[in-house]
């Protein structure tokens, strides 16, 4: 980036943030602001049961910097950084968490990394200091399987909480899959990128809105939508306890040859009947996350929809830069 005053887009996705966002808003623009930067914050309300809307209107009336947009209903994280993300006008773009987690203050040095030039996303990872265990061990177990079986990296620690340049954000806008796993998505779309390390800080107030369930779930998420060698290990799972059945019909019949009929081998039946239907299971399962995928790409549904928009006045001279 090299013209004057380019703008910034600060997006965050916000589910019951109701008593973080007046701190994450002055913080944020603390942390950006300087004689030669321009910035937008967009607080995306998905659906929040408490007050996160109000809030945040409260907060467009105090500085027209701000603009929100509510859903109808909780759509989740992912459609609430897509919908901030599509409203952005910046020539460059921050991701963050509304719970300051995510450290504003990072936010300046990001934005030096990207007016350096040498790179298009910058984002923040984190280390896991204070995180629970089985979290931080389960996490671990998901980044060893991702990158085994995925088809590009993702690092334990770098998360949403990221600043891209437009070209960078435009390549991710392209992307408009239904089921989005962004960590992914942004390692798909490439580009230079750089990293900036900072120390993991808790939840400012509320709680975490994961559960060990939902984890699971996003892990499965992350494990198929960015690669079919599930599909292909089903293949090979399948066509392994075939070739051990057919084996194991042959030795039968070899002692049926040698010896006659044999006392009826309830407990091999039986193991055979359930380690099969075991597999098959598995098998179906994993297709069915695969057919299921596709029928809800097919719907063609809107990722989100989106009830309230308050649009925050960005400064005229803006131009956009390349
Ligand atoms: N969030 C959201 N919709 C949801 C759940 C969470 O927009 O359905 C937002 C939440 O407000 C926060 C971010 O996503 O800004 C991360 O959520 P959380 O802090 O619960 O996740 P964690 O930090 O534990 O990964
Ligand atoms: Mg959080």
């Amino acid at each position: 980036m090299t013209a004057s005053n380019p703008l910034y887009s600060i997006v965050v996705p916000c589910y019951k943030e109701a008593a973080n966002l007046v701190e994450l808003h002055r913080r944020c623009m603390a942390a950006l602001s300087s004689p030669t930067r321009d910035i937008e914050l967009i607080l995306v309300n998905d659906g929040s049961p408490d007050n996160t809307l109000e809030v945040a209107e409260r907060l467009t009336r105090q500085d027209p910097r701000v603009r929100v947009l509510g859903f109808s209903r909780n759509f989740g994280k992912e459609a609430a950084m897509l919908a901030g993300l599509r409203a952005a006008r910046g020539e460059a773009v921050a991701i963050m968490d509304g719970d300051l987690q995510h450290p504003p203050e990072l936010l300046g040095r990001m934005a030096d990394h990207l007016e350096a030039g040498m790179a298009d996303q910058v984002v923040a990872r984190r280390n896991r200091t204070g995180d629970p265990r089985v979290r931080t061990a389960l996490s671990h177990l998901f980044y060893v399987a991702m990158n085994k079986f995925g088809k590009m990296h993702v690092t334990d620690g770098e998360g949403d909480f990221r600043m891209m340049s437009r070209k960078a954000l435009d390549a991710l806008l392209e992307l408009t899959e239904r089921n989005r796993f962004s960590k992914g998505l942004f390692s798909w779309i490439g580009f230079p990128t750089d990293v900036i390390e900072y120390e993991n800080v808790q939840r400012e107030a509320g709680g975490s809105s994961w559960t060990l369930r939902s984890l699971f779930n996003y892990a499965i998420d992350g494990l198929i939508a960015f690669n079919e060698k599930p599909l292909r290990m089903v293949i090979h799972i399948g066509m392994l306890s075939l070739t051990l059945a057919v084996l194991y019909l042959i030795w039968l019949v070899v002692e049926w040859i040698r010896h006659g009929v044999q006392v009826p081998g309830y407990l091999t039946t039986i193991a055979v009947i359930v380690f099969l239907s075991g597999v098959q299971m598995v098998c179906l399962g994993v297709m069915g996350e695969y057919v299921g995928r596709t029928y809800t790409e097919t719907k063609k549904r809107p990722h989100y929809i989106v009830a309230t928009d308050i649009g925050g006045t960005v400064p005229s001279d803006t131009r956009r830069l390349t």
